[in-house]
């Protein structure tokens, strides 16, 4: 290819989730990080409020993690765990078994999210199936759930944008409401106190299917990534009985709330709920390798590996499935969480947090702000005809006044590292609030 005819530099990436077009005009690129700071490629400091991607928990760079990966990758960079074997994959999983609730002690290992939620899926599947009742298969999810972008997760989920693309989606899901009541539950803190009679909606699903078709119900304990969706009281315990009830798996979708973003280890442990399968990615490795996991009720595990004949019990599996770098990863996290205690210091800092948040409750157009743990939403009233401009514009204003913020529809997210002081919480609802001012 001649000079003349190379593309941009911009062109060959695909940006996912992205307007390409638009980013490729206005390019913004992050080239290093440390701790709660990014730094763009001209040097310019940038507060982490995101945690990247909800993913680097323990905040960037650190040491601990970086230098494990290092090592690995110079005593064995990759080993296959079909039929075979690596010290390190089995570390990785019995450390995550310490962290899980109790008695989801099997842990399967993905490398994302999305491969978390469809391994979740399958396994419910299977696990009906090797019980004699192959006809549960039937997968509820919820409106507004995000379940990545697979075709099991994106089925069950609830998210008109991410599916209209795409033609059919896996038959025989339905969907339970989702938990967002603004009229009685505007700007409260932690769990809502409207909704839990939502719950209930499964049993009506139960009535028209028939208890003997459903094989499992996923939902998120807190919807992240559609706007800090916070469960209302009881709900989750609602839910929890009316599957117990009808021998239908709960499935608890926690890339998102697991490895401490609401003050304890995974977002069961706060809301009180235990599911019987539980998915995880993101914090697990702090993101600096992709990894993803599912763990079960022990007796899931039995189940489907117990009752099997000889050979393989379960046909899924990626090639990465426990890969070496990302156990180790994995390994160094958590013993990072358990250190310092990441889970406990998100929870010093949740008052403090919250009454940040809810100082920004008389600015223009917030129509709602919700919380819990170190997660915080701010609903923006959409500019008429030109829905999410509002909140692009004060995710725009604050990148180039140094701080990273997430945005979905008009909702602003804010979930920073859990190693975040008071300092940068100051400095966050500091510039997001003149962003929001400046947006009016
Ligand atoms: N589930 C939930 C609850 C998530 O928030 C996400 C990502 N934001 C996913 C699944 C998908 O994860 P990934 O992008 O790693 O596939």
């Amino acid at each position: 290819m001649n000079e003349i005819s190379r593309p941009n530099d911009l062109d060959a990436f695909w940006m996912p989730y992205s307007d390409n077009r638009y980013f490729k005009s206005h390019p913004r690129m992050l080239a290093r990080a440390e701790g709660m700071t990014y730094w763009t490629a001209d040097g310019k400091e940038v507060l982490d409020g995101t945690s990247g991607l909800w993913c680097c928990n323990a905040g960037h760079g650190r040491k601990e993690i970086t230098e494990a990966i290092q090592k690995q990758a110079a005593v064995m960079d990759f080993a296959p765990t079909f039929q075979l074997g690596h010290p390190i994959a089995f570390e990785a999983a019995a450390r995550v078994a310490e962290v899980t609730p109790e008695g989801l002690d099997r842990v399967f290992f993905t490398n994302s999210g999305s491969e978390s939620a469809d391994t979740a899926l399958k396994i419910a599947l299977a696990y009906h199936r090797a019980r004699g009742e192959s006809q549960r298969v039937r997968l509820i999810g919820r409106e507004r759930g995000y379940h990545g972008v697979g075709f099991g997760g994106m089925s069950v989920g609830g998210i008109g944008g991410n599916r209209k693309q795409f033609g059919a989606m896996l038959p025989y899901v339905d969907h339970l409401p989702h938990t967002h009541i603004p009229t009685m539950n505007a700007f409260s803190r932690g769990q809502p106190k409207y909704g839990v009679e939502l719950a209930g909606r499964l049993e009506d699903l139960v009535a028209l299917h028939g208890a003997d078709t459903i094989a499992a119900v996923m939902v998120e304990p807190m919807a992240g990534s559609t706007g800090v969706l916070v469960p209302p009281k009881d709900y989750l315990q609602r839910l929890r009985q009316i599957c117990d009830k009808y021998g239908i798996l709960l499935i608890f979708d926690e890339v998102i709330t697991g490895f401490g973003r609401l003050g304890t280890n995974f977002g069961s442990e706060r809301l009180g709920v235990t599911p019987d399968i539980l998915t995880m990615a993101k914090g697990l490795t702090n993101a600096a390798v992709p990894m993803g996991g599912v763990a079960v009720r022990n007796g899931i595990y039995d189940a489907i590996v117990g009752g099997a004949p000889d050979g393989i019990e379960l046909f899924h599996g990626y090639t990465y499935s426990g890969h070496p770098l990302a156990a180790a990863a994995a390994i160094a996290t958590l013993e990072l969480h358990r250190a310092e205690d990441l889970p406990g210091r998100a929870k010093a800092l949740e008052p403090y947090f919250e009454e940040a948040a809810h100082a920004l409750r008389d600015l223009p157009n917030v129509i709602d702000i919700r919380n819990i743990g170190l997660v915080a939403g701010i609903e923006m009233a959409p500019r008429p005809g030109r829905p999410t401009a509002r909140a692009t514009d004060v995710f725009r204003k604050c990148f180039d006044d140094g701080l990273l913020i997430r945005t979905t529809g008009d909702i602003i997210a804010l979930s920073p590292p859990l190693i975040a002081e008071k300092s940068h919480v100051d400095r966050m609802f500091g510039t997001l609030s003149d962003a929001i001012k400046a947006a009016a």
